[in-house]
């Protein structure tokens, strides 16, 4: 683990929960890893990392890879 997760990971719900909840097969649900991180002290952490990493697995900070693309996709400053 790098020092910028240990900061915070220990401190994620996921850490006292099944953490394949957080990695689900294709096709998988997602929704109990979506409502646990609503309520993780640690998710703005959790999402900073995840789009700074680009991580391409899982469910971080409350967000799907695919959440993670849009986010990372809009411009920067807002529409004029
Ligand atoms: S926001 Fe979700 S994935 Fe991130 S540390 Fe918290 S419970 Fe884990």
């Amino acid at each position: 683990m790098n020092a910028a997760l240990a900061k915070w990971a220990a401190h994620g719900l996921c850490a006292q929960t099944d953490p394949d909840e957080f990695f689900p097969d294709k096709g998988g649900s997602v929704a109990t890893a979506k409502r646990l991180c609503l309520g993780c002290e640690v998710r703005q952490d959790c999402l900073d990392y995840a789009l700074a990493t680009g991580e391409q697995h899982g469910i971080w900070g409350g967000t799907t890879v695919r959440e993670r693309q849009r986010l990372t996709a809009q411009p920067l400053g807002g529409a004029a």
